[in-house]
């Protein structure tokens, strides 16, 4: 079971942000720390918004306070582009920031960093995730960092979804997440190759997990499914065919996006009546649906 991070929404000037739910000035973060750790939050996740919390000059006095704080782990959204050298990574390390997810959108730079729209960011983005890997020992302390790499597949770079997978075996990642930007793609179209990729996660001991696509689609693959995990019932904008209401998954299933039926139908999608899986893992989500 996945226990979630609280997501921090950081942003990138120490200026007020329109947006109540982005903090900027490192008072308004702090006390959101102090709100967080008093409620019991274990688990906190710092999400940079217009750009990568690591440019925060303050970013070592915020990780400084959430150790103090006791946060149990704490997680950094990071393009990884900013990461100057081991000592660099080791001042993460030493605050206790030893989660780190990574963005990658393809294996090549011309992919890339069309997709980034910045020159270079791949070759940058490398040498980010490389320093992540390096693992400094300190007073005998030999520091491990969580890797989690998280590819967007759309349209343009599901075709080198096998590739870009391997390629991210480089860095020896813990967990590889695949964010499906359906309705831009069939799924029909890309299960093949997902469970390809899958597979080839589980061969090279990385821990596979798919994000936006119905538990009936997956079936034997429920275990590498996030939204199952998560519990995202009833997202906006996604919805239920007639026949769901007898899916053993129906509560736990994030729904079908409209737009998805309106461009391919509904034939994909059949009820799942029995599974494989472990029931006492499917009874738990099902008495805790979502509040
Ligand atoms: S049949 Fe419906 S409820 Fe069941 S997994 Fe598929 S989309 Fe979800």
């Amino acid at each position: 079971m996945f226990v979630p991070f609280e997501n921090v929404r950081i942003g990138t000037f120490q200026e007020k942000n329109q947006d109540p739910d982005i903090l900027s000035s490192t008072a308004d973060i702090v006390k959101h720390l102090e709100c967080l750790a008093q409620k019991g939050t274990d688990s906190i996740c710092f999400i940079g918004t217009g750009s990568d919390p690591v440019l925060r000059k303050d970013i070592f006095e915020i990780l400084d306070f959430a150790n103090q704080k006791g946060f149990q782990r704490i997680k950094i959204n990071t393009s990884a582009r900013y990461f100057k050298d081991k000592k660099h990574i080791f001042e993460f390390f030493k605050r206790g920031a030893f989660f780190f997810e990574v963005p990658l959108f393809a294996h090549t730079p011309s992919l890339h960093d069309k997709h980034t729209g910045e020159m270079g960011s791949f070759r940058q983005a490398i040498n980010g995730l490389k320093l992540i890997r390096k693992n400094p020992i300190h007073r005998r302390m030999n520091y491990r960092a969580f890797l989690q790499i998280s590819l967007d597949t759309n349209k343009i770079n599901y075709q080198y979804l096998a590739e870009t997978i391997s390629f991210c075996f480089t860095f020896n990642p813990d967990r590889i997440r695949i964010n499906l930007r359906i309705p831009e793609i069939s799924l029909s179209k890309i299960i093949p190759d997902l469970k390809n990729s899958l597979e080839c996660c589980i061969e090279n001991n990385c821990f596979p997990i798919v994000k936006g696509i119905p538990p009936c689609l997956m079936q034997n693959y429920e275990y590498f499914l996030y939204d199952f995990y998560n519990k995202c019932s009833g997202i906006p904008g996604n919805q239920y065919l007639d026949q769901c209401q007898t899916c053993l998954y129906f509560r736990i299933c994030p729904g079908i996006p409209s737009e998805y039926i309106e461009k391919y139908g509904t034939k994909e999608f059949s009820p799942v009546l029995e599974t494989t899986l472990d029931m006492s893992c499917i009874n738990y989500l099902l008495k805790n649906p979502d509040p």
